[in-house]
């Protein structure tokens, strides 16, 4: 579906809900992709995209970002900590963030480097065994740990398990950043970013509907 498509329905979806449409941020989800559907979508216009291992975003977002003034890259994957000094270069904002040792790990570069990418923390809303992010019984201390660290936590991440509603469980994450004080909401791909709109989402994570499908 063209990016202008896109758009038009994460506007009409966040008017549906009573919110401007300039509070949800489209993260165009570029893993696996081929780099030449990359820079069309670069050539539309559009500077905020989203990689899912740090490698393949080593490999090409440099190279882009010559090209390109305003990018931005968001990492939506799992971070492990040795690559994090890695990620906090190559990153605006890394969505992953889902245990303490990486939390002490992004905080100890942090004060290193004196800069650091914007953090969500990933809850696994669905308590799925094989999901990264930490369970949401223990999402409330998780975020106190972050705010400790001095770490520049700006919201939550949740990927619902592939055969559920999703509804429940973006509701549910927008009840843990409320109470946390958090405005962020990173939720929603291609088949569900309209109703995770309506639970409150800021950022939107969609690959397959703009790109079409991976290779791989
Ligand atoms: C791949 C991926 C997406 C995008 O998925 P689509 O269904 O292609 O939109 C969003 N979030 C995360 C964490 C992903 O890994």
């Amino acid at each position: 579906m063209p990016l202008t498509d896109i758009r038009a329905r994460i506007d009409a979806a966040a008017r549906a809900a009573g919110r401007d449409p300039d509070d949800i941020a489209l993260v165009a989800v570029s893993k696996k992709q081929p780099e030449a559907r990359i820079a069309a979508v670069l050539e539309e216009g559009h500077r905020l995209f989203g990689e899912n291992r740090v490698q393949e975003a080593a490999g090409r977002w440099p190279g882009f970002r010559e090209d390109f003034d305003g990018v931005q890259v968001h990492l939506i994957g799992p971070l492990q900590t040795n690559k994090a000094r890695q990620a906090m270069e190559l990153f605006e904002a890394i969505h992953s963030v889902d245990r303490p040792k990486l939390a002490r790990t992004l905080a100890r570069l942090a004060d290193e480097t004196g800069a650091c990418p914007d953090l969500f923390v990933q809850v696994n809303t669905g308590e799925e065994p094989q999901k990264a992010g930490v369970l949401p019984a223990d999402a409330d201390g998780f975020v106190s740990e972050c705010r400790g660290l001095d770490l520049p936590l700006v919201g939550l991440m949740c990927i619902p398990p592939a055969d559920a509603p999703p509804a429940p469980h973006f509701a549910m994450l927008a009840q843990i950043a409320a109470r946390n004080g958090l405005p962020g909401l990173s939720m929603g791909m291609s088949a569900d970013y309209e109703t995770a709109i309506a639970h409150g989402a800021t950022h939107v994570r969609v690959g397959s509907a703009i790109f079409g499908a991976r290779e791989g």
